[in-house]
C-alpha cells in the first residue's frame, strides 16, 4: 500500500478531509471496507455520489472498495486543457493497489480480475446528465481469467458487450467531440446489431441471448467500433481507465449537462468528481439482481419502502428503462407491475437486509433516500445512496409525517419544500369530473404529479419549437432518454412507453414537479411517422392529449383543469410555515374575488389595488363608458360632470373589496396609466364611442392624437395625471374615505391607505396631499369622524428613492414599485425586453431576467437607499414592494434583508411569498 494514503487515512480520522500539502494536492480519496479518507460533509470537493459512498462505508454498509477522483482535480483538468494533474497517476495507482487489496482481486490480472466503474459525481445530483463506464478492466488478458473464477462464460462476454457498447459510446464517440447524426450513433447502431441477433434467433429479452450469441456480437461490436470511429477498441485495463476518467471529466461540458446546469442554475465552475470503484455485477444468473429504492414514495410521499428491481441485470438496465422492472415489495404493487415477483418474496433475506440498510440511512441522513443496490450471487451491495428528489406534494406529506415521527424539527420541516415545489402544488390538476367522462387511451406509471393538457409530439427538438411560439405540447417518446432534457422541460408533460418509476425521465420530470406518465407499454409510437397508436386508435402530432400523471391515466382530448387548493396538509404546513415568519405577505388584487383568494392562501392585506383595472375585463364596460366620457371632456365642468357619473361605480368596487378584506388594510393606488390607453384605436371602436357619447368621431380622433405620446411609460401617467387634473385625484380619495366611513358607520372594520404612483419628488406628493386633506376633512364633517388613512407614495423611479429622505416627509409609507424600478433603473422598456433579454441570459451579460429575480447589485442597492434614507426622516417608515419580485422567493429573500415591513404579490403566489419570507427568516436565525 501507497504511504502517502496510508497517512491521509490516518489523519482522515481527525478532520473531514485530510490536510493536504501545499507541495502536492490530494486529489483521490479511498473508501472500503469501513473505512473513508471522506465523509457526508465533502460534497463539495468528492461530490455528492463520493461523498455518501465514503459515508455509508463509515457507518458499516456493504459498499464495494473503491476511490474518488475530486471536482478540484476535474477543475483543474480543464484548467491544464484537458490534461490530468502530474500527481494524480501515483494517486490513483495507491488507492488501485488499496482497492485491490481489500477487494482480493487485481485490476488486469490474468487469474481473478478485478473490474471497476467510472462513474460522474457533481456536487448536486444531476441524474443521468454526465456519464459512466461499467466493466472496466476486461480485456483479452482478463476474460479467461473471470470465466474461469466465475464459472459463468454467458456472464463475462455479456458484461464485455456492455463495456464495449458504453465505453466506444461515452470515451470514443463522445469525449472525442463526435456528433453523429440522430440514430447513427456508435450505441444506436451496436444497440441495432443486438436487436438483430435477437430478431434472427426469436428472442424475446436479453437474458436470451447465449454465450456464443455474446461473443459473436463482442468481435462484431469491436470491427464496427474501428470501421466507424477509426480505432482500436482498447485492450489494455490501464488505457480503458484512464480513458474512463476523462470521459467522465469531460461529460461535465456534454450538452446534456449543460442544459441541465442552465436549468437548475448549477454553475460550471463546479466540476464533477469520479468515482472509481470496484464493480459488483446482478447479472450473474438468478441469484443476482440491481434495484433503485426509496426510502418512502417520491411521487406521493407515502411512508412505504418504494422502489424496483430487476432480476439477473446490471443498473443501467433499470434506469434506461429498457425492462419494465418489477415491485420491491408486495406493498407497493400496482396496476403494471402486479403480475411480477417482489424483491419481498423473491429473495426474502436479502430484502430483509436491505430495508434494514434504508431505515438505517434514512435515521441517519433524516431525510428520504434514494438508493441503488446490487445483489451479486445473493449477496447484498449498497452502490449509493442520496437525498431523494421528490414532487411537491411528497415533499410536503413528508415534512409533515417525518415531523410527527420527531425524525426532524419544526425548522427543518418547513426548510424541506422548496417556494417551487410548493408552486407545484398550486398547479392544476385534470377535474376529476371531466376525467370520469373522459376516455382513458392508456395507462402507465404516475411518474409526475397533476395534470396536463396539450398538443403530442415527438422529439424533443419539436417540443421545444412548439412550445417557443406558444403552443403547449406533451412530449411523447419510446423511452425516457436523458437526451431529451430541453424538451421535457419545455413540455407541459411527458408519456413514454417504456421505463419505470426510477428511470431518468421520471426523476428529472419530478425534481421539476412536472407531469409525466412512463411506461405506458400499451402505446404504440411511430417517430418517424410522428404517429401514436393507443386504445385502437391512431394520434398524430398536433393531436391533444390530457395526462393525469398521479394516476398514471392519458385521456384522449384537452380535459379541463383545476387548482389542488384544499389540501388539509398544505394548510397545517403553512402554519407551521407562519411560526417562522416576521415580514407580512399582502397581495395584489383588485376585485373582491382576487381578495377573497388571496385571504383563502393567507394574505394580510392588500398591497397594491390597481385601479385601473375596473375599467378592463368583466363588468368593465360602464364605468369604462364614464372614464371615456371624462378623457374626452373638453373643459373642467364636462370633467367634472363626468367624473361626478364615474364615482359610483369607483366607490362601489372599493367598498366591495375592503369589505371581502373584513379589517385588513387595501392600498389604493390612484390611477396609473396613461389616459390614452383608453381610447379605442380602431375606427369602428371609435364610431360606436362617438354614437355613444353623443359626440363626433372626428372629436374622438383629435383628442386620440393629442393624447399620444412618444413614450408613454415616461410620460403624462401616475401623478402627472394628478397633477394636471387635480379633480381626477380628488374623486378618487372621495370614493376611497366615503366608501370606508360608510363600512365603519355600519359597524364593519375598512382600513384603507393611499399611495400615489409614479413620483419623483416631495413636492409632487404635497401637491396631492392637499386634495386628500381637503377631501378627508369634508367627510370627516360629512360622517362625523374622521376615517383613519395612511398618505402614502410608489418608488418606481430612481429620483423618487435618491430623494426617499424628502419624500418620506410626507408619505407615510413606501411601496417599492420595482417593475418600473426595474426598468428605469436599466433603462430597459419592460414591455420590450423579449427582443434581448434571451442573449442576455446566453451569454451570461446578466445573470436573470431582472423583471424576475430583483437585481440586487442594481436595482436593489437603489432599494437600500430608499429605505434607508427613508427611515432617516421616519424611522417608523411602512415599507412594502408590489412589482412582480414581491412573489420570487429569492427576491422575498431580499426583501427581507433590507429590513421591509411586507412583500405584496399576485394571490396564487401569496403562499410562496409567506414560505419565501419564512426561509429567510430561518436563515437569519
Ligand atoms: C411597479 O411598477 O412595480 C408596479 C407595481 O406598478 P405597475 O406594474 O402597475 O406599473
Ligand atoms: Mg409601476
Amino acid at each position: 500500500m501507497a504511504t502517502t494514503s496510508n497517512k491521509a487515512g490516518k489523519s482522515a480520522k481527525k478532520a473531514a478531509v485530510p490536510a493536504r500539502k501545499a507541495s502536492s494536492p490530494k486529489f483521490v480519496y479511498y473508501f472500503g471496507a469501513g473505512k473513508a479518507e471522506g465523509r457526508a460533509d465533502d460534497k463539495n470537493l468528492l461530490g455528492g455520489k463520493g461523498a455518501n459512498l465514503a459515508e455509508m462505508c463509515r457507518i458499516g454498509l456493504p459498499v464495494p472498495a473503491g476511490f474518488t477522483i475530486s471536482t478540484e482535480c476535474c477543475v483543474e483538468y480543464f484548467t491544464l486543457g484537458g490534461k490530468y494533474p502530474k500527481s494524480l497517476e501515483a494517486e490513483v495507482k495507491a488507492a488501485l493497489l488499496k482497492t485491490e487489496a481489500t477487494m482480493g482481486r487485481q485490476f488486469g490480472d490474468p487469474e481473478n480480475p478485478l473490474l471497476v466503474s467510472c462513474r460522474s459525481g457533481a456536487r448536486k445530483s444531476m441524474p443521468g446528465m454526465m456519464e459512466t463506464v461499467l466493466n472496466v478492466g476486461l480485456c483479452s488478458a482478463t476474460i479467461p481469467g473471470l470465466i474461469k473464477k466465475t464459472k459463468n462464460a454467458r456472464f463475462v462476454y455479456d458484461a464485455y458487450r456492455r463495456l464495449i457498447m458504453m465505453y466506444s459510446d461515452v470515451v470514443m464517440e463522445k469525449a472525442e467531440g463526435i456528433e453523429p447524426a440522430e440514430g447513427k450513433g456508435i450505441r444506436k447502431q451496436l444497440d441495432d446489431m443486438l436487436h438483430q441477433v435477437k430478431v434472427k434467433k426469436g428472442y424475446k429479452s436479453d437474458t436470451d441471448l447465449s454465450e456464443g450469441d455474446l461473443k459473436e456480437l463482442a468481435v462484431k461490436f469491436k470491427a464496427r467500433v474501428k470501421e466507424l470511429l477509426g480505432k482500436e477498441f482498447p485492450d489494455d485495463p490501464m488505457q480503458q481507465l484512464w480513458g474512463g476518467v476523462g470521459a467522465v471529466f469531460k461529460s461535465w461540458n456534454g450538452k446534456r449537462a449543460i442544459s441541465y446546469r442552465r436549468i437548475e442554475g448549477i454553475p460550471d465552475e463546479w466540476g464533477t468528481a469520479v468515482n472509481v470503484q470496484a464493480m459488483v455485477f446482478g447479472n450473474m444468473g438468478d441469484s443476482s439482481a440491481t434495484g433503485v429504492a426509496f426510502s418512502r414514495n417520491p411521487a406521493t410521499g407515502d411512508h412505504h419502502f418504494y422502489g424496483e428491481w430487476l432480476v439477473n441485470a446490471q443498473g443501467e438496465d433499470v434506469v434506461a428503462g429498457i425492462r419494465t422492472p418489477s415491485p420491491l415489495n408486495e406493498a407497493t404493487k400496482n396496476e403494471q407491475n402486479k403480475q411480477f415477483v417482489s424483491l419481498e418474496k423473491g429473495m426474502p433475506v436479502v430484502y430483509k437486509e436491505l430495508d434494514g440498510y434504508q431505515k438505517k440511512l434514512e435515521k441517519h441522513y433524516k431525510d428520504m433516500q434514494d438508493i441503488e443496490f446490487t445483489i451479486q450471487e445473493g449477496r447484498l451491495w449498497m452502490l449509493q445512496c442520496r437525498v431523494g428528489k421528490r414532487t411537491g406534494v411528497a415533499a410536503l406529506n413528508m415534512a409533515m409525517d417525518m415531523l410527527k415521527e420527531k425524525l426532524i424539527d419544526a425548522k427543518t420541516a418547513v426548510m424541506r419544500v422548496a417556494p417551487a415545489q410548493l408552486d407545484e402544488l398550486l398547479h392544476p390538476i385534470l377535474d376529476p369530473a371531466a376525467e370520469k367522462a373522459g376516455k382513458v387511451i392508456a395507462k402507465g406509471l404516475p411518474a409526475g404529479p397533476g395534470g396536463a393538457v396539450g398538443q403530442i409530439v415527438f422529439t424533443a427538438a419539436d417540443a421545444v419549437e412548439w412550445a417557443k411560439t406558444g403552443k403547449k405540447v406533451l412530449l411523447v417518446r419510446e423511452e425516457t432518454n436523458p437526451e431529451d432534457v430541453e424538451g421535457m422541460r419545455a413540455a407541459k408533460g411527458i408519456l413514454t412507453a417504456r421505463g419505470g418509476m426510477t428511470s431518468h425521465a421520471a426523476l428529472v420530470a419530478r425534481g421539476w414537479g412536472k407531469c409525466c406518465i412512463v411506461g405506458c407499454g400499451s402505446l404504440h409510437i411511430d417517430v418517424h411517422a410522428k404517429t401514436m397508436t393507443a386504445g385502437g386508435s391512431i394520434y398524430k402530432e398536433g393531436d391533444t392529449l390530457s395526462l393525469n400523471g398521479s394516476k398514471g391515466h392519458v385521456y384522449e382530448g384537452g380535459l379541463n383543469t383545476v387548482d389542488a387548493t384544499e389540501n388539509p396538509r398544505f394548510q397545517e404546513y403553512m402554519k407551521l410555515v407562519d411560526k417562522f415568519r416576521t415580514m407580512g405577505v399582502r397581495t395584489n388584487a383588485d376585485t373582491p374575488e382576487d381578495a377573497r383568494v388571496a385571504r383563502a392562501f393567507g394574505a394580510e392585506g392588500i398591497g397594491l389595488f390597481r385601479t385601473e383595472h375596473m375599467f378592463y375585463g368583466k363588468g368593465a364596460d360602464e364605468p369604462l363608458a364614464k372614464l371615456r366620457k371624462m378623457i374626452l371632456s373638453k373643459s373642467l365642468e364636462e370633467r367634472k360632470a363626468a367624473l361626478g357619473e364615474l364615482f359610483p361605480y369607483v366607490k362601489r368596487d372599493v367598498k366591495a373589496t375592503m369589505e371581502a378584506m373584513d379589517g385588513l388594510p387595501v392600498t389604493f393606488r390612484l390611477l396609473d396609466p396613461p389616459l390614452h390607453e383608453f381610447v379605442p384605436q380602431s375606427p369602428d371602436k371609435q364610431a360606436e364611442l362617438a354614437s355613444e357619447l353623443g359626440i363626433s368621431v372626428e372629436d374622438i380622433r383629435k383628442r386620440g392624437e393629442a393624447l399620444h405620446e412618444m413614450n408613454p411609460m415616461m410620460g403624462h401617467r401616475g401623478v402627472r395625471l394628478g397633477v394636471t387634473y387635480p379633480e381626477v385625484s380628488e374623486m378618487q380619495f372621495r370614493a376611497i374615505l366615503e366608501a370606508a366611513a360608510e363600512l365603519i358607520k355600519a359597524g364593519k372594520k375598512a382600513i384603507p391607505e393611499i399611495m400615489v404612483p409614479v413620483t419623483c419628488c416631495v413636492k409632487e406628493l404635497d401637491d396631492q396631499k392637499k386634495i386628500f386633506d381637503k377631501v378627508s376633512a369634508e367627510v370627516a364633517a360629512a360622517f362625523g369622524k374622521k376615517v383613519p388613512c395612511l398618505y402614502g407614495t410608489m418608488i418606481e423611479i430612481p429620483r423618487a428613492s435618491l430623494t426617499a429622505d424628502q419624500m418620506a416627509q410626507t408619505a407615510e409609507f413606501f411601496s417599492f414599485g420595482t417593475n418600473d424600478l426595474t426598468q428605469m433603473t436599466f433603462g430597459f422598456s419592460r414591455d420590450d425586453i423579449g427582443g434581448f433579454m434571451g442573449d442576455y441570459i446566453d451569454k451570461k451579460i446578466l445573470a436573470a431576467d431582472p423583471f424576475q429575480t430583483i437585481d440586487q447589485r442594481g436595482v436593489g442597492e437603489m432599494i437600500k437607499v430608499g429605505i434607508e434614507r427613508g427611515r432617516k426622516t421616519r424611522p417608523n417608515l411602512k415599507i412594502g414592494i408590489c412589482g412582480e419580485h414581491g412573489g420570487e422567493p429569492e427576491s422575498v429573500k431580499f426583501c427581507f434583508k433590507v429590513k421591509m415591513n411586507y412583500v405584496s404579490c399576485s394571490p396564487y403566489r401569496v403562499p410562496i411569498a409567506r414560505l419565501g419570507a419564512a426561509l429567510a427568516a430561518i436563515a437569519a436565525i
